[in-house]
């Protein structure tokens, strides 16, 4: 679990970064992260049976967490809160309603992790 954390600090870190260098930094930007697979579309199937699907929702979530503790948060919106299949149009959909200033597509293809 640490080595989940330190990833999904990485990742609000490369979010942030994304800013940092963009050209501007004083408008609140909007960040949707796309939690790929769910409902029936399981992803990545690894070891003991441990589905992409369930991954990346944990680490959109530890990134919500993270996110929620931060003295100014960031603006992020996921495309899906729950294991539901979103298609990839609606996923786009919402992403241009939206008006996301940065989208990231959530994916893991090296599920060997050892679950205890
Ligand atoms: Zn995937």
């Amino acid at each position: 679990m640490k080595k989940v954390l330190k990833n999904v600090s990485f990742v609000i870190l490369v979010l942030k970064m994304c800013f940092i260098f963009g050209q501007e930094t004083s408008a609140q930007k909007r960040i949707v992260i796309d939690v790929g697979h769910g409902g029936k579309d399981a992803g990545a199937i690894g070891v003991n049976g441990i589905q992409e699907k369930d991954v990346v929702m944990d680490i959109a979530n530890a990134i919500l967490k993270l996110n929620n503790d931060l003295v100014k948060p960031l603006d992020i919106y996921l495309t899906r809160y729950s294991d539901s299949l979103i298609s990839l149009s609606d996923r786009t959909k919402l992403t241009k309603v939206l008006k996301a200033d940065l989208f990231l597509s959530l994916h893991c293809v090296n599920l060997q992790l050892k679950v205890d």
